[in-house]
């Protein structure tokens, strides 16, 4: 399973360096075959000693540098070796409004770059009221130009009216989409939207899933850590 942690615009430098290193040692127990991941701000991007999580960026502008106010660039990137990325997440499509063009030039971008894209999809809720149909033209479109033959990707499903709601999609929801999209992609498939210590185990013992990527849920270590012991068990 891969246990993701999205912290968006949240926790400083120094909280961000406490919560790893409380987390770290409490991800002494995981599962052996599983990843913990935290996608932190870029501010607390640094080269951190840990053992047990991986740390990714949020976002990436497609440059190795430049004159592109406000991103943050390949070089800068690559000086706390980061090597994964977050690409398409809903909050980048809908309130940034990054159209479907340039999220395929990112893609590329870091894909050339042999980074682990962690690439998001979802239906806002409109699309869902139509039915699975729908929702999945809907993921079709986001995956249009995407290789998703790539060997370094992780697909997340995030449904927009679910994240950051406290709302979770039912687990038949979850297992019929994640099972369209296994049979358009073979990489891992990851749940997001308002998962947390209560339904998380219900949502890693789902087929079709391999993980779940997790905003607000992720914000304390401790609370985060439960997610990461749904998935291995550990009562
Ligand atoms: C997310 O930001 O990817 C997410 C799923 O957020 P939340 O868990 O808060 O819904």
């Amino acid at each position: 399973m891969i246990i993701a942690g999205n912290f968006k615009a949240n926790h400083t430098r120094a909280s961000t360096a406490e919560y790893l290193s409380a987390l770290d040692s409490l991800s002494d127990q995981k599962k052996e075959e599983d990843s913990i991941v935290i996608f932190p701000p870029f501010t607390a991007l640094d080269n951190y000693n840990l053992k047990n999580i991986k740390i990714g960026a949020q976002n990436g502008y497609p440059a190795e540098k430049g004159s592109y106010t406000g991103e943050i660039c390949l070089e800068a990137l690559s000086e706390f070796d980061i090597d994964t990325i977050l690409i398409g997440h809903s909050e980048r499509r809908h309130i940034l409004k990054e159209p479907q063009d340039f999220i395929v030039r990112k893609y590329e971008f870091f894909k050339r770059n042999n980074f682990n894209i962690f690439y998001c999809v979802g239906e806002p809720i409109e699309i869902r009221q139509k039915g699975i149909e729908s929702v999945m033209n809907y993921i079709d479109k986001q995956l249009e130009n995407i290789d998703v033959g790539y060997q370094n990707l992780v697909i997340a499903y995030e449904p927009v009216w679910a994240i950051g709601t406290g709302l979770t999609a039912s687990v038949e929801d979850i297992e019929e989409v994640h099972k369209a999209i296994r049979e358009r992609v073979e990489t891992p498939i990851l749940y997001g939207g308002s998962v947390n210590a209560s339904n998380a185990a219900d949502i890693l013992n789902s087929s079709f899933v391999d993980g779940v990527l997790v905003g607000g849920a992720s914000l304390v270590a401790e609370e985060f850590y439960k997610i990461i012991k749904a998935s291995a068990n550990i009562s």
